[in-house]
């Protein structure tokens, strides 16, 4: 079928407004602060930038895989800054983010993963931002459990990795992992006592309903807690392409799907990126 034309009109958002983000983004300019919600333009920063909530990308900003959907660059990272721990517990501070979500690249060419640094950032921001609660969405780690445990052995509130699409179109879009890993990664956080785990997924690259539903069905069975189900948006010409706009209805029906699973969260809409309204996801 033809590409799907110009964006449908829940797709279009209004620029972020309010005293709050204002504020955050004055002070985000001002010290040079790294935010993957203005770095990657995202459309609800007006939302969460008021309700505190920001997200932090650390370990550089070149990834060692290529992903099919995802705008990062792909290639040989830079060196590990190890003040980089120190950096993102400040700039929490400077913008007095209530709730922070922590995310990386994939570091594939390091041996820890890049684990160590995840773990000396989480306690920087404890030591700096005793009253911020934390989500971190971490990458699989190639499933190396030495790794995980690390982030787990600093109890972050929340800990959540992207399934990001449904089984059969994961070579294509994920290329480098696997989706019987993921679902093992998330399974490993909740059997070592992680209290809330959660996982997101993106429609419109090619999925069928009965897929998505396997995919919920799937996470559910590994306990996961928390679910994010949002619209795929191509970065660039490169990327893979839109293969469908996901109405609002059919957005709405997988979250009534979700609930009743079980899950204790589903946020379900076109919008919805994975750190979307996280704070709620400490309830
Ligand atoms: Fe930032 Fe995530 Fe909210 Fe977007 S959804 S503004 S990236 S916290
Ligand atoms: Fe993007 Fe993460 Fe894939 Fe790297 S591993 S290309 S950052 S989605």
């Amino acid at each position: 079928a033809a590409p799907p034309k110009g964006k449908p009109k829940w797709l279009r958002v209004k620029l972020p407004t309010g005293k709050k983000y204002t504020e955050l983004r004055g002070l985000v300019d001002k010290y040079d602060l790294h935010t993957i919600c203005t770095s990657g333009s995202c459309p609800n920063m007006g939302e969460c930038w008021s309700e505190g909530t920001a997200t932090f990308m650390i370990l550089g900003n070149i990834c060692t895989r290529s992903c099919g959907f995802c705008g990062v660059k792909t290639g040989r990272p830079e060196t590990v800054d190890w003040e980089e721990p120190e950096k993102v517990a400040r700039s929490i501070k400077i913008m007095n983010i209530k709730h922070a979500v922590v995310t990386s690249v994939d570091r594939d060419d390091l041996a820890d993963g890049g684990s160590i640094i995840w773990a000396e950032t989480i306690q920087a921001i404890r030591r700096m931002n005793p009253n911020t609660t934390l989500e971190t969405l971490i990458p699989d780690f190639q499933g190396k459990k030495t790794n995980i445990d690390r982030i787990i052995a600093v109890k972050p509130e929340v800990v959540s990795h992207n399934m990001e699409t449904v089984k059969r179109l994961t070579r294509e879009v994920r290329i480098q992992a696997k989706y019987e890993q993921s679902l093992e990664v998330l399974k490993y956080l909740k059997d070592q006592g992680i209290n809330r785990t959660k996982s997101g997924i993106m429609l419109g690259l090619g999925e069928t309903e009965d897929e998505v539903i396997q995919v919920l069905k799937d996470l559910r069975e590994v306990n996961l807690d928390i679910v994010t189900i949002g619209q795929y948006l191509q970065p660039s010409k490169k990327h893979l392409p839109v293969k469908q706009f996901i109405t609002p209805d059919q957005f709405k029906k997988y979250e009534e799907i979700g609930l009743e699973m079980g899950f204790r969260h589903v946020e379900s809409g076109a919008l919805v990126r994975s750190s979307y309204k996280a704070q709620k996801h400490l309830l």
